[in-house]
Formats: C-alpha cells, sequence, structure tokens
C-alpha cells in the first residue's frame, strides 16, 4: 500500500516506526514518531513530535481508511501499555476499526479485556488490523461488520457480541457519521435522517439491549465531543448529536445507577482520524486541522484512550455521569 509522506520528518518517523513494530504491529504501524523500546521497557512518548498542521491536501470517500492517510494515525499500536485495569472483561467497541475506537481497542485489550469490534463491511482492512493486534495482546477478538442505522442489526450485535464474548461488561458507543455542510439548506432530510440514526438512535438502541444483558459492574461509555457546548457552524446536524449523547449519558448514568451500571462519555476535542478527512471536514479546514487549539496540533488517537480506559475502570467506582474531556486545551468538555 503506498504512503505518500508530506516531508522528510514523516517518511524518516514512518521507516523509523516500522522497524520497530512488533509482528503484529506491523501491518498497523502508525507514521509517528516511535522510541525505541525493550521488552517492559516504558514508552517516553514525546507529544511535540506529534504532527501539526499544514496537512497534505487528502480526500477518501466515506467512511474512509485509517491506513491510508497521510501521516497515518498513531492508535498506540506500538506504545499503550497496560497494566490490568480491566483484566477479564467483556467489551464491545463500535466504530472499533479506526480512530479513537481503534485506540480503545488496543487499550482495552492491553489491559485484559476481550474486546468485538464493529464497524461498517467498507472498513474490513481497518478492522483486520485491529483484530491482529487484539490478539497479539492475548485476548478474544471478535469482528462484527454492519450497519448501526438499522434498529434490528443493533439488536444483533449486542447478542452476538455477548454470545462470543460469555456477556458483556462494557459497551463503547463510539461511531458516528459527521459530513461538513456550510449551510442548512444544504443538509437533505437524508443527510439529517442518517446522521440521526448513526448517532443517535444507534447508542439508544444498543444501549437498550445491552442493559437487559449488564450486571453490576458493567459500564457504558459513549462518545460526545467538545462540538456538544461548541458547536462548529459547519457541523450543524452533528454537534446536534454530540449534545444528546451527552444528556443521554447524565440521564442514563441517574437511571442505571441503583443497577450498579455505571454511564460516562469521553469528549474528544480534534483528532486526527478518518472520520476528517472522509467529509467530516472541508478540504481548508483539513489542511489547518488543530491549529485552532492551544496545543496548535490535532489529538492523535494513542493520546486519548487512557480516558476510555478511566471511564470503564472498576477501580474508578464512583465515577458515573461523567464526562473526560481531551480537547488540547480548548473549549469545555461539557
Ligand atoms: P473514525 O472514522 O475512525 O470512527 C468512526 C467510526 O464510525 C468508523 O470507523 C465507522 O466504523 C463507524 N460508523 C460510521 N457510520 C456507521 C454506521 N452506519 N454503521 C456502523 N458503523 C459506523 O473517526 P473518529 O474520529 O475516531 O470517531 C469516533 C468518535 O469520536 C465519534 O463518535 C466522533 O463523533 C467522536 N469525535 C471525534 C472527533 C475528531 O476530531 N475526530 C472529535 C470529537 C468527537
Ligand atoms: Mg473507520
Amino acid at each position: 500500500m503506498a504512503l505518500v509522506t508530506i516531508d522528510n520528518t514523516s517518511r524518516r518517523d514512518f521507516v523509523a516506526g516500522a522497524a520497530l513494530a512488533t509482528a503484529a504491529a506491523a501491518a498497523a504501524a502508525p507514521a509517528l514518531a516511535q522510541e525505541a523500546k525493550q521488552p517492559g521497557a516504558p514508552t517516553t512518548r514525546k507529544a511535540a513530535d506529534y504532527p501539526k498542521p499544514p496537512f497534505a491536501v487528502q480526500q477518501q470517500p466515506w467512511p474512509g481508511l485509517a491506513s491510508q492517510m497521510n501521516p497515518r494515525p498513531d492508535h498506540g499500536e506500538t506504545s499503550y501499555r497496560g497494566s490490568g485495569r480491566l483484566q477479564g472483561k467483556r467489551a464491545l467497541i463500535t466504530g472499533g476499526d479506526s480512530g479513537i475506537g481503534r485506540a480503545a481497542a488496543i487499550a482495552y485489550a492491553r489491559e485484559g479485556a476481550d474486546v468485538a469490534i464493529n464497524y461498517l463491511p467498507a472498513e474490513e482492512p481497518d478492522a483486520r488490523e485491529v483484530v491482529e493486534l487484539i490478539r497479539a495482546a492475548g485476548r478474544k477478538a471478535v469482528a462484527i461488520p454492519g450497519d448501526l442505522r438499522d434498529e434490528a442489526f443493533c439488536t444483533r450485535l449486542i447478542e452476538e457480541a455477548a454470545r462470543e464474548l460469555g456477556g458483556l461488561d462494557i459497551l463503547v458507543n463510539n461511531a458516528a457519521r459527521q459530513q461538513t455542510k456550510p449551510a442548512i439548506a444544504d443538509i437533505s432530510s437524508e443527510d439529517f435522517d442518517a446522521t440521526m440514526r448513526t448517532n443517535v438512535y444507534a447508542p439508544f438502541w444498543l444501549t437498550k439491549a445491552a442493559v437487559a444483558r449488564m450486571g453490576p459492574g458493567a459500564v457504558i461509555v459513549n462518545t460526545s465531543s467538545e462540538q456538544a457546548s461548541d458547536p462548529s457552524e459547519d457541523l450543524v446536524d452533528y454537534a446536534m448529536t454530540r449534545a444528546a449523547v451527552l444528556n443521554f449519558t447524565k440521564s442514563m448514568a441517574k437511571q442505571l445507577a441503583s443497577k450498579g451500571i455505571r454511564v460516562n462519555a469521553v469528549a474528544p476535542g480534534p483528532f486526527w482520524t478518518p472520520l476528517q478527512v472522509s467529509g467530516g471536514a472541508a478540504p481548508e479546514k483539513l489542511q489547518k486541522f488543530g491549529s485552532q487549539s492551544p496545543l496548535g496540533r490535532p489529538g492523535q488517537p494513542a493520546e486519548i484512550a487512557g480516558l476510555y480506559v478511566a471511564a470503564a475502570d472498576p477501580a474508578l467506582s464512583f465515577s458515573t455521569g461523567q464526562v473526560f474531556g481531551a480537547t488540547g486545551g480548548g473549549g469545555q468538555p461539557a
């Protein structure tokens, strides 16, 4: 697969990263700075080395592939180190093939969880890499492709994940649709419906089916956004859904507290993922993506994985209805 580099720095980092990757991670090694490390040695990440704008002009057909991005996102393939925080847990992550969901899948597996991922059939190449990474962590991986806009599929997804994993302790509602539209007149009813079905109905359907199977100690982790409280003018329908998810998190946390089921949310700021290069951001916005944040760059999915772990960690048993944020210094998570 051809990889186009922006400059010598990214090419050098890609070569170094690829040389260091483990066999399982080799196919998924990101084109980002990674340090040489012996097994067991701690990772010292140099966040300052993460890519900054300007980015190369690029667009992919929706839903996009992480493997085709330039530079490739860092999902923690060669860096995330677990410490048993989710030992023996059984998790389903929607949109687990790429971006933030892939980073969560890698982290969960390395923290000791068995992980099922859902994704669209067109994302099979990305999903295969994640399955290999989960297996390389010594955990069970289950791949269940399908379209979350369909209620019957959402119900089947929960049933199949629970059957394959032997139960369900963690549901991560992470999949989403984001398409930039400059004016409200550009948002067709079909667009609006697709965004609502993917981003609001699916978490509702999945949560309904999951709660029926979950016991005390289970956790639901939703993905919101800084867009929930600080919406962009060109993301009207999407931003509405991120606010809805935040609200849903808080009501369900109250409703499920007596059952011992916690519900938390993670609210990212700008992150370098396929969602942004497949219609999520206008090309001119993409070139300077992340420049508005005080850190002056987008986050890499690896930089938010720890919040998904925290949101589900049984040690944080008093944290429910919470919003964990990673915005690079800008805005508020909620
Ligand atoms: P991503 O493209 O890597 O992940 C989104 C995933 O959604 C896709 O991989 C796809 O599998 C899934 N998906 C979309 N439509 C689907 C459908 N109909 N059926 C099944 N799966 C479907 O992008 P990401 O940025 O990692 O997105 C993950 C989450 O992060 C989303 O909830 C998004 O709203 C949130 N988020 C992202 C950013 C950002 O800047 N990237 C910022 C704030 C919040
Ligand atoms: Mg994807």
